[in-house]
């Protein structure tokens, strides 16, 4: 179908999809209908979802809020099929991206400063939220098509590779809005704690804005792929002493971690005035801080969540000015499960992106 809408057209499609049924059962095939599409929609075939750690968490309800079915997946690439009568911006045809989120209020200074992720009334999940438009339930990327607003739908730059393109819709904003916010670039230094999906986009990101980087990994057999992605120096954060040899000298820790771990050993490492940004969301509380490390040369803890629709395209757009992309490892979604245990070893390199041609298998 390539088509422009009727306002209102009622389109309802049966959808194809893996869900989790349960925190503690394995994602199985389910089958399900998206809402009819209105003016301001674009339709779109999904071609490739990537994996995000976010998925795990909200499958497994981790984070205590997940409705089940549960349709996880927010690395969206697709072809749109159809838009709505009052889409300009998008046509039938178009290579388009879907993050995390699908809506928000539109009203709140958040939303009109373009941080439509920090709507004061809540932006909407793509996956686990309710949808403002009829208040079902969203479902995510690991389904054969979605429908989103178009303020809510980012263009996939000319000549990216679709698939390599996903993770930087969630790994890739959601690093690349802090090293912005926080001023990475030439001069400073700045480290990347974890090597996974978010990790290796956070070095591969500092990178390019010209900052050194310094990877810190627990995993003595990323050393060399980080270096090749783009950090300066790699440091195993369990080896105490190599940690000590760089207290007080990067300007900005972006940490990926996905489980609950000591911050003050990464605090110490802070210049006076440096900050630590928390992206990592794990299922568990961090221990307790050491106050007069953050005390004791003025230091930040803060946190960040993905990045807002205009920053999203920024992004993209600094991605194919770079030449950069994810790597990744494409696989049916028949895999999704094994998938899921191989991220938690740490065994993905570096993120896992779903082929979602495999559903009609
Ligand atoms: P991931 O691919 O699983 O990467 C997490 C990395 O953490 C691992 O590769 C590993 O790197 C490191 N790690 C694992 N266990 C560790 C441990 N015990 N101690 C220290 N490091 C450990 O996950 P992801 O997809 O990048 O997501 C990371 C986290 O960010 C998740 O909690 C996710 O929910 C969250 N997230 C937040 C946002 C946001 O908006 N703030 C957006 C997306 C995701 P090494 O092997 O290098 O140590
Ligand atoms: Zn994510
Ligand atoms: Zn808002």
């Amino acid at each position: 179908m390539a088509a422009t809408l009727a306002a209102g057209m009622p389109l309802m499609t049966k959808l194809i999809a893996f869900a989790a049924f349960s925190a503690a059962t394995p994602l199985a095939p389910f089958s399900f209908d998206r809402r009819a599409p209105d003016e301001e929609d674009v339709v779109i075939d999904i071609l490739y979802c990537g994996v995000c750690h976010s998925d795990l968490h909200t499958a497994r309800n981790e984070w205590g809020r997940t409705t089940y079915p549960c349709v996880p997946g927010h690395e969206i690439v697709g072809r749109v099929t159809a838009v709505g009568s009052s889409v300009s911006r998008f046509k039938a045809g178009d290579l388009v991206g879907v993050g995390c989120m699908v809506d928000s209020c539109r009203q709140c200074v958040n939303c009109n400063d373009g941080l439509e992720q920090y709507c004061i009334s809540g932006m909407t999940g793509t996956y686990n939220g309710k949808d403002r438009k009829g208040g079902a339930t969203t479902y995510g990327g690991y389904s054969s098509a979605i429908t989103v607003s178009d303020r809510y739908v980012v263009r996939i730059p000319y000549g990216m590779d679709p698939a390599a393109a996903a993770p930087l819709l969630c790994a890739g904003i959601t690093t690349y809005s802090p090293l912005r916010h926080w001023k990475a670039g030439p001069g400073k230094t700045v480290g990347i704690v974890g090597l996974g999906g978010l990790g290796h986009m956070g070095v591969k990101l500092a990178h390019a804005m010209g900052a050194k980087v310094v990877l810190f990994t627990t995993s003595p057999d990323k050393i060399a792929d980080g270096k090749a992605l783009g950090a300066d120096t790699v440091v195993i954060s369990t080896d105490a002493d190599a940690m000590a040899a760089y207290a007080n000298s990067l300007d900005l820790i972006i940490n990926t971690v996905a489980v609950s771990h000591d911050l003050n050993v990464y605090l110490r490492l802070l210049k006076r005035d440096g900050t630590m940004v928390l992206v990592g969301a794990p299922e568990h509380p961090h221990g307790p801080l050491q106050i007069f490390t953050l005390l004791m040369g003025r230091r930040s803890l803060a946190g960040s969540g993905i990045g807002g629709m205009p920053e999203t395209q920024e992004m993209l757009d600094f991605c194919a000015e770079h030449g950069l992309t994810a790597d990744i490892e494409v696989i049916p979604i028949q895999q999704i499960n094994t998938a899921y245990a191989r991220m938690l070893k740490g065994e993905v390199k570096y993120r896992f992106v779903v082929d979602m041609a495999t559903l009609q298998a």
